[in-house]
């Protein structure tokens, strides 16, 4: 007889940690399903300073790590190995991966969003040290420095907004004539005294010695290329959420994320979705934790 776990986390993260810590605490059979090593996004983040009890930030790789040993204290495991697809129908939930078929009775979904990379040579090597991916969690490094922030939709704007409020100067790049956002907020970045709006611009390069000290922007129009010296460039042109390998099992919004309430069910029974895959309004660790919390709440409901 295959076993039978109760919970099957697919996802090391935050979100899918916290669940680990729940369920394992509850004394429920669980396992987290993680592709490569805990922590998720917030394992690329050199300083998060807006987590609390953390009153001096903590390195996201090692808050990771904190997380997963938390869980593992009460018995939580981990399987290193990628999930291919999954199949919901029954009432024991299959999950296929590199590692082999697991069966469970429920399924957390905690696999994440990765933020959209615009392609650059250098970005890599840059990210998290003058290229990034989140303007609320590192926006306080560019107190009175110029920011470069590319993107035209409301995320791109409203931190372009967020880091008027510390920056000395922002610049907004965007690819076409108008921004996609919502009037509301292009209104309130218009009325901003420190923002600078470039539109019909790309950024194409990043120029950076040690540190990044500008980037090269191009004309979508007449292809001229011009340089803007900055400290930073924070990228903010979209999310992909890691939903590919539901192939459809769950209800998925426009954007690919996984559409689920305050309380995680999805519309499948016994299926969870929490963190950042989950349709939410705010994508940060301390929202992801709080839905691990709570579908494992509705989980053990589901269980009894
Ligand atoms: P988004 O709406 O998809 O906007 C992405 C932006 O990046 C677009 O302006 C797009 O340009 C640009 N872009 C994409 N790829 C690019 C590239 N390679 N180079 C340069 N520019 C590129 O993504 P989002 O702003 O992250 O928002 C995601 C969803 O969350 C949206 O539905 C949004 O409304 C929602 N959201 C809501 C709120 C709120 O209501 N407060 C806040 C944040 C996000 P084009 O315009 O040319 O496509």
């Amino acid at each position: 007889m295959q076993h039978i776990f109760d919970i099957i986390i697919i996802g090391g993260g935050p979100a899918g940690y916290t669940a680990a810590m729940y369920a394992s605490r509850a004394g429920l059979d669980c396992v987290v399903v993680e592709r490569l090593s805990p922590g998720g996004q917030m394992a690329l983040t050199d300083v998060i300073d807006n987590y609390p009890g953390f009153d001096e930030g903590i390195d996201g790789f090692d808050l990771g790590m904190k997380m997963l040993n938390q869980a593992e204290r009460f018995g939580a495991k981990t399987e290193y190995a990628e999930v291919t697809a999954v199949d919901f129908a029954g009432e024991i939930k299959k999950v296929c991966t590199t590692a082999g078929e697991f069966l469970s009775k429920t399924v957390v979904i905690a696999t994440g969003a990765n933020p959209r990379k615009i392609g650059l040579e250098n970005e890599d090597k840059f990210a998290g040290k003058g290229v990034h991916y989140c303007a609320h969690c590192d926006g306080r490094f560019y107190k009175d420095k110029t920011v470069v922030v590319l993107g035209g939709g409301n995320t791109a704007v409203e931190d372009a907004l967020y880091l008027s409020r510390m920056a000395q100067k922002v610049y907004i790049v965007h690819r076409r004539d108008k921004f996609r956002a919502t009037d509301i907020y292009v209104k309130r970045l218009e009325k901003a005294e420190n923002v600078e709006i470039v539109f019909n611009n790309t950024v194409t390069e990043i120029i950076a010695d040690e540190k990044l000290t500008g980037v090269k922007i191009k004309n979508t129009d007449n292809a001229q290329v011009e340089t803007i010296n900055c400290d930073g460039l924070f990228v903010s042109i979209g999310r992909n959420p890691a939903t590919g390998f539901l192939n459809n099992s769950v209800k998925l919004d426009n954007g690919g994320y996984i559409l689920a309430d305050e309380s995680t069910k999805t519309d499948v029974a016994g299926v969870f979705a929490v963190g950042d895959v989950r349709a939410k309004a705010l994508r940060q660790v301390v929202t992801a934790v709080a839905d691990g919390a709570v579908a494992v709440h509705f989980a053990e409901e589901f269980l009894k």
